[in-house]
């Protein structure tokens, strides 16, 4: 497969068509950005160990039965995935209570929630990716009842099979975003996960082992991925 023009540079990715027009190549870049891009930093390796991360993950989904744009590992940055049209939307669930949740709400970090939290977020770096709810989605034409049925569905299977997954190796998922995209009239699975997108905590000691290293100017961002994605087995090298 050959790699063609650059499709779009996100804050964190590169997009590139190729020759076969159902593909695409991600290029996960060493670039890591918060609160809506105001601070951005290169960090070492992080393309790298996110490439590697998500790819594993993405399979253990698949395998779990989640259809997933996956479609293999090119290189140590690079990722051949299926071209979705993307929803404009975010989907997040929370496990435990951290991030944004707690500023809305005035409730106090690390507090459980049970059941699970679902929200939708729209994405728009210029509004701050608003919380937006299921009539906004279907009033503005965002996505259609079926497809927000369908990406509530897969989101808390998500949660099912990650949830288990992490706490196999003593972490606990506190709480992730995943963006969904139609390819051929299936919803699938698109973007990345990654401790980019998601919270995880050790288990025992509740160290964070995500991108709020980065947030907070907490120091040893990608060596906390690496050190998750070694408990979990990804292979790094
Ligand atoms: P952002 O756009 O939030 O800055 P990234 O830097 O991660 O994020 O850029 C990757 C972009 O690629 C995102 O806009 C994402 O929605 C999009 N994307 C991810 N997977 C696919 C796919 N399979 N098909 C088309 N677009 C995708
Ligand atoms: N998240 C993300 N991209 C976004 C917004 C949120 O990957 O544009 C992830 C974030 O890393 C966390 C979860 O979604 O794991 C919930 O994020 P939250 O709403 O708490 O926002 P934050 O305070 O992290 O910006």
């Amino acid at each position: 497969m050959e790699k063609r023009g650059e499709l779009y540079a996100g804050k964190a990715k590169s997009v590139y068509l190729t020759d076969d027009p159902d593909y695409l190549i991600l290029r996960y870049r060493n670039d890591t950005s918060a609160f809506d891009g105001e601070k951005v930093e290169q960090l070492d390796r992080k393309g790298e160990v996110n490439n590697k991360f998500s790819a594993f993950i993405m399979q253990k989904l698949e395998e779990a039965g989640v259809p997933t744009h996956h479609a293999g590992l090119l290189s140590a940055e690079e990722s051949r995935v299926k071209k979705l049209d993307m929803f404009p939307i975010e989907c997040v669930v929370r496990n435990i209570a951290a991030g944004s949740i707690c500023k809305r709400l005035g409730v106090e970090e690390g507090i459980d929630l049970n059941p699970p939290t679902f929200e939708f977020f729209l994405k728009n770096d210029e509004l701050h990716d608003p919380m937006i709810n299921e009539f906004h989605i279907r009033s503005f034409g965002w996505a259609g009842s079926e497809a927000v049925e369908k990406m509530k569905e897969l989101t808390f299977k998500v949660n099912d099979i990650l949830t288990q997954l992490f706490a196999a190796v003593g972490l606990l998922l506190v709480d992730y975003k995943l963006e969904f995209g139609r390819c051929k009239g299936e919803i699938l699975l698109g973007d990345e996960f990654t401790p980019d997108g998601c919270r995880l905590w050790d288990a025992e000691t509740r160290k964070k082992l995500d991108k709020d290293r980065f947030r907070q100017g907490m120091g040893g961002v990608v060596e906390a991925y690496e050190e998750v994605a070694r408990r979990l087995g990804v292979d790094l090298s």
